[in-house]
Order: C-alpha cells, then sequence, then structure tokens
C-alpha cells in the first residue's frame, strides 16, 4: 500500500515533506488538519492523530486494515519510531488546541463566564499540547 492510496481517502491533506503529509482525521469531528502521515521508506506508513485518536480507529474510518498500513514481513523488524514528526508540523497539528487556550484565557480576562465544559476542553487542549512535545524530534 502506498501512502497516496491512503491520502487519497483523507481530505484538507498538506504535503509537509517528501514523505510527510497532515490531513483531517476520519475518526474524529476534524476542522483542521491533525492528523499526520508519514511514509517510513519501507513500505510502512505511521499514522499519528494529535487529537487523541487511536491508528486502528482512523483505518475503521477510512475502511482499510492494519496489515495494508503494515506488511506482515516487516512488522517484526524496525523499532517503534521515537519522535517521528518535525516541529513545523506537530505545532501544526496543534494549532486548533492552542486556539481555545487563548479564547479561554480571553474569556477569562474580560470576566465572562466559564463553563465546565469550557474548563474540561481547556484541560484536553493542555493534554493534548503536552502529549504532542513527545512526537517532536530534533
Ligand atoms: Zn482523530
Amino acid at each position: 500500500m502506498t501512502a497516496e492510496n491512503l491520502i487519497s481517502r483523507l481530505t484538507k491533506v498538506k504535503k509537509t515533506g517528501p514523505d510527510r503529509w497532515l490531513a483531517c482525521c476520519p475518526a474524529h469531528d476534524d476542522k483542521s488538519p491533525s492528523l499526520a502521515i508519514k511514509e517510513l521508506g519501507d513500505q510502512r506508513i505511521l499514522l499519528h492523530c494529535f487529537a487523541g485518536c487511536s491508528p486502528q480507529e482512523i483505518l475503521d474510518a477510512i475502511g482499510l486494515t492494519f496489515d495494508e498500513l503494515f506488511p506482515e514481513k516487516l512488522m517484526d523488524h524496525g523499532k517503534p519510531l521515537r519522535k517521528p514528526f518535525p516541529a513545523a508540523d506537530v505545532l501544526e497539528a496543534v494549532s486548533t488546541e492552542t486556539l481555545i487556550v487563548a479564547m479561554t484565557a480571553s474569556r477569562l480576562a474580560n470576566d465572562k463566564d466559564i463553563t465546565v465544559g469550557d474548563w474540561q476542553r481547556l484541560h484536553v487542549a493542555a493534554q493534548r499540547i503536552m502529549a504532542a512535545r513527545d512526537m517532536v524530534n530534533g
């Protein structure tokens, strides 16, 4: 399976490097791309949703299987990749989260009401940004 094959099933795809893309995640309501895709050069494709969807959920949403993404003969080789994405891609993928933090801060600064839902979403944004840090290389 090629990355093009996968990418043709996604929306708002943006190529960020020779073997990297950002796209809207098909497994959650994604308005600005938070799914990073990387082609590893040995037929494997790495997927990471910065909102926390699992690769399985992403594949289910577009009707693909793990076997197609990771050819079986290659599963035993290759260690899991640590910090596989460049900072620019990661920042772009979590940009919606930073916007949510800024908007909530602005409401607080203007003495507007903050609902329990707003606080919970703020907490989720902080968690997603912290988790994203672990995916940055360099
Ligand atoms: Zn997702």
